[in-house]
C-alpha cells in the first residue's frame, strides 16, 4: 500500500535521441517505481519540431499527472536521478537528449530559486507542453488563477507556428 500522497503535480517528458518511445516509457516507470510517487494520468504522445536549437531530430513529448508526498525540490532530485540513470549527457543547451523531465506545476505553488522555478518558466510558450497538459487537465487552475484551457487558447493566438502532431508510432 502506498501511503497518502497529498500533492498533485505535472511533469513534462521529452526525448529526441535513440528509442524515444522506450525512453518515455522508462521515465514513467522510474517515477512510478518511487514509493512516494503515483502516476494518475498520462497524455497521448506528441511529436514536435525542435525549438531553440534546430539542428536536431523531432521530439516526442508527453505530460503526466502525479500524486506525491515529496516536496518540490525532492521531486526534482528524483527526476534528475531518472535522467542520469537513463544516460542523459548535458551538452548543448536545448540540444538533443535521450530524456528530459521538467517539473511543470506543483499544486498552485510559485517557486523561484536558482535550482527550481515553478511554474516551469517556459511552459506557457510551448505547444508541446500546453497541448498534452490540456488533454489530461483542462480545468486545472494555475497559480495565476487561469485554467489550462485558457492558457492554451491564449498561446494558440500568439504562437510562432512550430509544428506538432499526435504521434501514431
Ligand atoms: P528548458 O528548461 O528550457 O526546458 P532544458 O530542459 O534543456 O531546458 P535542463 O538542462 O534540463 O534544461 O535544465 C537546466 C536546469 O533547470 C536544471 O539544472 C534545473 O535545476 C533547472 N530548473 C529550474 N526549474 C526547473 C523545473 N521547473 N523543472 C526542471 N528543471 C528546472
Ligand atoms: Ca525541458
Ligand atoms: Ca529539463
Amino acid at each position: 500500500m502506498r501511503e497518502h500522497l497529498p500533492f498533485r503535480a505535472f511533469v513534462g517528458l521529452g526525448s529526441n535521441l535513440g528509442d524515444r518511445v522506450g525512453y518515455l516509457s522508462l521515465a514513467r516507470q522510474g517515477l512510478e517505481e518511487h514509493p512516494l510517487i503515483a502516476i494518475k494520468r498520462t497524455s497521448s504522445i506528441y511529436e514536435s519540431e525542435p525549438v531553440g536549437y534546430l539542428e536536431q531530430d523531432w521530439f516526442l513529448n508527453q505530460v503526466v499527472e502525479i500524486a506525491t508526498s515529496l516536496q518540490p525540490s525532492e521531486l526534482l532530485a528524483v527526476m534528475q536521478g531518472i535522467e542520469n540513470r537513463l544516460g542523459r549527457k548535458r551538452k548543448i543547451r536545448w540540444g538533443p537528449r535521450v530524456i528530459d523531465l521538467d517539473l511543470l506545476l506543483f499544486e498552485d505553488l510559485v517557486i523561484s530559486t536558482p535550482e527550481l522555478t515553478i511554474p516551469h518558466p517556459r511552459m506557457y510558450e510551448r505547444s508541446f507542453v500546453l497541448i498534452p497538459l490540456c488533454e489530461i487537465a483542462p480545468d486545472f487552475l494555475h497559480p495565476d488563477g487561469m485554467n489550462t484551457r485558457t492558457h492554451l487558447q491564449r498561446h494558440l493566438e500568439t504562437r510562432g507556428g512550430e509544428r506538432i502532431r499526435l504521434y501514431q508510432g
